[in-house]
Formats: C-alpha cells, sequence, structure tokens
C-alpha cells in the first residue's frame, strides 16, 4: 500500500493570521531578511581572504612596499591599510555577528510570545497544505542512518518524539518538537556550505505542521531522496564514487560510526567492509539517491 496516502497534510492556519498581523507590524518581514542578508554576509566573509590579498598585491605592485622616497602609493596609506585589513575588518564582522544573534534572540522571544496568545483551532478545520522541503543531515551508525543537526536519528519515515517532554506530540507550540525543513533548496545548499561532510535530503512532512515564510515543522517526515556529493569529502577534488565509513571518537568512550563519500583515489587503502555503494546505500536507507 502506498504510505503516502494514509498520511493527511496540514498546516496551521492561524499561524498565518499570526503573520498577517506581524506583517502589518513589520515585525516577521524584519526577521526574515535579517536571514538572507546573513547569508550574504557570510558568502562576503569567505571570499574576504582573495579581496584582502588582491588589495595588498595591487598595493605591492603600486610600490607600497618598496623602499623608493617617492611611491606611487604613499607608505602611510599602505600601513593604514594593512591595519584595517588586519584588525578593523575582522573587529567589525564579530560585531556584526554579535548584531545578528541579539536580533536573533529578540525575534525569537518575540515570536514565541505572540504563539503563547494564539487561541486553540480544531485541527479538523486547518488548512491543507503539501509541505515538501529540504534539509542537512549526517549519516550515522555502523549501519547507516539519518542523523539531524542536533543529533537525533531517524529512519526514511518516523513520526517526531519530543526528548523534553515525552507527553507532547510534536510539534507543540513554545516547544522546539518536531521535523524541520527548509522550503527553499537554496536555504539548505547555504547549511550545507557552512557543515561539510553532510548530506542534503529532500523530504516531505506530514500531520499537523507549523509553516513561516521560510520552513516547516511538522509531526512526521519521509525522506524521499539524497544528494550525492559532487566531490570526495576528503581530497575535495575528485568526483566522490562511494560511501565509506569511518569511526569518530564521541564524548567518554563513545565511539560512533561516521559516514562520508570519497573518490576513487581516497577510497583506497579503506577495508572493503567499511565500504558501501551508492546502491547499496540507497537500499539501507530505502532512499533514492541522485
Ligand atoms: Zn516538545
Ligand atoms: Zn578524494
Amino acid at each position: 500500500m502506498n504510505r503516502r496516502r494514509l498520511k493527511i497534510w496540514a498546516r496551521i492556519a492561524i499561524e498565518w493570521k499570526l503573520r498577517d498581523e506581524q506583517n502589518r507590524a513589520g515585525v516577521f518581514n524584519m526577521h526574515m531578511d535579517l536571514k538572507r542578508i546573513k547569508q550574504g554576509f557570510i558568502r562576503l566573509i569567505r571570499i574576504y581572504p582573495l579581496i584582502a590579498i588582491g588589495l595588498l598585491i595591487i598595493a605591492y605592485l603600486l610600490g607600497g612596499f618598496s623602499e623608493q622616497s617617492n611611491p606611487l602609493v604613499p607608505r602611510t596609506i599602505v600601513l593604514g591599510m594593512l591595519y584595517g585589513l588586519i584588525i578593523v575588518v575582522p573587529l567589525l564582522a564579530i560585531l556584526i555577528f554579535v548584531g545578528f544573534s541579539v536580533s536573533e534572540d529578540r525575534s525569537r522571544n518575540r515570536n514565541l510570545k505572540s504563539l503563547e496568545n494564539l487561541p486553540a483551532e480544531d485541527p479538523f478545520d486547518l488548512a491543507q497544505e503539501e509541505m515538501c522541503g529540504f534539509k542537512i543531515v549526517s549519516l550515522t551508525g555502523e549501519l547507516p542512518i539519518f542523523t539531524g543537526v542536533t543529533g537525533d536519528t531517524y529512519k526514511n519515515d518516523e513520526n517526531a518524539i519530543c526528548k523534553e517532554f515525552p507527553d507532547h506530540v510534536p510539534p507543540v507550540i513554545g516547544c522546539e518538537c518536531g521535523f524541520y525543513a527548509f522550503k527553499n533548496r537554496r536555504d539548505a545548499q547555504f547549511e550545507l556550505s557552512i557543515h561539510p561532510g553532510l548530506f542534503l535530503i529532500d523530504v516531505d512532512l506530514f500531520g499537523i505542521g507549523f509553516s513561516h515564510k521560510y520552513g516547516y515543522r511538522a509531526e512526521s517526515q519521509r525522506v524521499n531522496s539524497l544528494e550525492f556529493p559532487k566531490r570526495c569529502m576528503r581530497c575535495k577534488v575528485l568526483p566522490a564514487r562511494v560511501f565509506i565509513k569511518s569511526y569518530k571518537i564521541g564524548y567518554g568512550n563513545n565511539v560512533w560510526w561516521h559516514w562520508s563519500v570519497r573518490c576513487s583515489l581516497c577510497v583506497k587503502g579503506v577495508k572493503p567492509e567499511n565500504r558501501l555503494t551508492i546502491e547499496q546505500m540507497s537500499q539501507k536507507l530505502n532512499v533514492e539517491i541522485n
């Protein structure tokens, strides 16, 4: 039987009301635009070393570092630029990051407060919406299993459980339980670029769900497919070919298995029992791998 049909898609309509009210107050949009600004800022920071080296090379070529009495670029400007690149810009970046986290905390508290005042609504009256999303996971365990960024493990089709309050049926207002996913593939890809070694998956969420501009938090989740990384996670250059498992030492004596992908060169020396082909991995996880 097709399990997809057994599940219902529902979204909490009250979230839309809440969002409309917040839109009027201009609160919601501000917070959400912040997320995009932050993404752009982090991208900029990644290319910062290149910008800095470029500026230094230009200064060097224009004679800023030479002993000539009359260089094209005066020594004071070169010195000022060096101080700026090494001290001022990084300091500014740190301040901006502090600013981001302060405003994120504020808007989280504000959202929690507004959520506490939500009226109870009959779930059967809720608007229905297909909740399809993207997220990043690691693959852990001797037998591979999905592991979310919070450390919770799950199979290809699961109901969320609340670790903190066992009587919760996630998602619960005011709690963080439930399966999360981005609506937009781009946001998941950005997260992947910050967390190398993880994988991008495509999921469908079911049951009661909270919806906001960028994502969902819902009751149950089915993983549709996993995106096979293009490059080897070791050399970062050659195309990835196989999955391999290796162990990592966790807290205490806790040893856990961690799966990554390797190219045909970097896989040499890995014992055959610690390798899985894409097809084998797809069978073990019971999801498509593209
Ligand atoms: Zn909970
Ligand atoms: Zn490699």
